[in-house]
């Protein structure tokens, strides 16, 4: 896949209603707000983006993406891998 670099700046959303949030801030300043969801309660994950707002439902935007490949980066990071064998 051809992914065009865009860098962000991220910070967590404390006071989220629900969920992980992120503020994803570009470097035109243009920023979007993208919440990660909460499955334990039902809740769907979101951005405020017009790419989420027209598409959504058909996957993730570069938003989500974005904040999807951190978390899974500080996952992997953080908790390992450990060489537990
Ligand atoms: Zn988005």
């Amino acid at each position: 896949m051809g992914k065009e670099t865009t860098f962000y700046e991220l910070a967590p959303i404390v006071d989220a209603c629900w969920g992980r949030a992120f503020e994803l801030t570009k470097e035109d300043r243009t920023s979007y707000a993208v919440n990660l969801g909460d499955e334990a309660q039902g809740m769907a994950p979101a951005c405020d983006c017009v790419g989420f707002l027209r598409w959504g439902h058909r996957g993730p935007c570069r938003h989500r993406g974005t904040v999807l490949d951190y978390t899974d980066f500080l996952r992997r990071t953080v908790h390992g891998p450990r060489a537990d064998a």
